[in-house]
């Protein structure tokens, strides 16, 4: 017998039908003697619905009213699972983010949860009652409801996992696990049976449909076993955890490319003619910081005759306010000009280890000239390579890196480096 939490997307809830599926795989989890506290989404697309809502009646809705409407969706599908759990006559009870002990801070959209103590929950589940607690949400010192930024119910899954020292929390999600890349895009893309922390982190950060970072973070701070398992079949899913050798090792000869992560929507931004010296970098990219604006590769140029240009890449979508906060730092540091462009993306392959064998980086920019693809720009960390380039190649250059890194070793014909 274990504690297991597990936690339920919004996909996976999505109508009455799919509650009640989701209903009979808790029971099973139940039935083997389990105690089971489950964390839910709001049904489908019900946030987004909720928060669309709001703009017609006002469009620039208070955050405390927003953070109020936001966390009934989670209240509709926490209550209705736990009666279909009574109707297949098992004795569950729903539970608010407030009932479960789940503090935040006062940001209201973005909260950070401050505290965990689910003193019910706890008494509930030793009764031998299975807890449905809603996702997404807190209350703060004052007692408002808070919400903790989108797509929030993954790390409040672990929060509670963590304070009820369960054994592991299971996510279900509509895929069978951690994919090599997105099946959209890649469609024999193969499940990975076991990722580390680092390489989870990596492929969503960079726009792989996996987990949540913050709960991944948890996870990884808390020793707290993660598995991403499929819903809608028994499938064992992906573990995270603490990393080790690739799947295929062999003493040193393995492939450490896990997988491939692409990401669109990228502009690029030139600051040209910039004076070289100290300070200047600070400006521009304190000016980014304080905008709440992330950046990503950074190249900075060789000078001549005492300036040089500065690269840099964000989201397109931050683009027009990066531009208007620049403008008034170029005067002040005497750049010439800033140049900009959207319609970039990146692809990264990513694994533990790839960046200190050099041969993964050659086959990179190997695999992609022969796909005819120009790269941009170039940038790596420990665990991944990822190249800038025309989004209208992002989707050709994942296939041919998923083909030259990841099908190779699924065939058996890992590249020794
Ligand atoms: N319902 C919230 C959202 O859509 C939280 C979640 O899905 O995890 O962002
Ligand atoms: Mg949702």
């Amino acid at each position: 017998m274990a504690r297991i939490v597990q936690k339920f997307g919004g996909s996976s809830v999505a109508d009455a039908d799919r509650i009640r599926t989701v209903a009979a795989r808790i029971a099973r989890t139940y039935r083997d003697g389990n105690e089971v506290a489950v964390v839910v989404s709001a049904m489908g697309d019900t946030t987004d619905e909720l928060i669309a809502l709001a703009r017609q009646v006002n469009p620039d809705p208070d955050p405390r009213e927003l953070d109020m409407l936001m966390s009934t969706g989670e209240t509709v599908s926490a209550t209705l699972l736990s009666m279909a759990l009574h109707g297949l006559g098992l004795p569950a009870i729903s539970f608010t983010a407030g009932q479960a002990g789940i503090r935040t801070d006062d940001q209201h959209r973005r909260a950070l949860m401050t505290s965990v103590k689910p003193e019910r929950v706890r008494r509930a589940l030793e009764q031998g009652r299975i807890c449905i607690i809603t996702g997404f949400q807190g209350v703060n010192e004052a007692g408002d409801i808070t919400t903790i930024g989108r797509g929030g119910s993954d790390p409040t899954a672990v929060a509670v996992a963590v304070a009820l020292k369960a054994a592991r929390c299971e996510f279900y999600k509509d895929v069978d696990g951690i994919l090599t890349a997105d099946p959209r895009v890649v469609p024999n893309a193969r499940k990975l049976d076991t990722i580390s922390h680092e390489e989870i982190l990596e492929l969503a950060n960079l726009g792989a449909q996996v987990l949540h970072p913050r709960a991944v973070e948890l996870g990884q701070v808390y020793g707290m076993p993660l598995v991403v398992r499929p819903t809608f079949n028994d499938g064992p899913g992906t573990v995270i955890q603490a990393e080790e050798a690739g799947e295929e090792a062999g003493m040193e000869q393995y492939n450490r490319v896990r997988g491939i992560a692409h990401e669109k929507g990228v502009a690029k931004v030139t600051v040209v003619g910039v004076p070289d010296r100290p300070g200047i970098a600070h400006r521009i990219f304190q000016a980014m910081a304080d905008a709440g604006i992330n950046v990503d590769i950074i190249v900075q140029n060789v000078s001549h005759g005492g300036v040089t240009d500065m690269s840099f890449t964000i989201a397109a979508d931050d683009l027009g306010q990066a531009q208007r906060l620049l403008e008034p730092v170029r005067t002040a540091i005497g750049a010439r000009d800033i140049s900009s462009a959207r319609g970039f993306g990146k692809v990264s392959i990513v694994g533990t280890g790839i960046q200190s064998h050099p041969g993964y980086a050659a086959r990179m920019f190997g695999t992609l000239s022969d796909a005819g693809i120009n790269i941009q720009m170039i940038t790596t960390s420990d665990i991944r390579i990822t190249c800038l380039i025309d989004e209208a190649a992002v989707e050709h250059a994942t296939r041919a890196l998923h083909t030259a890194f990841n099908e190779a070793t699924a065939a058996g014909q890992a590249a020794a480096y």
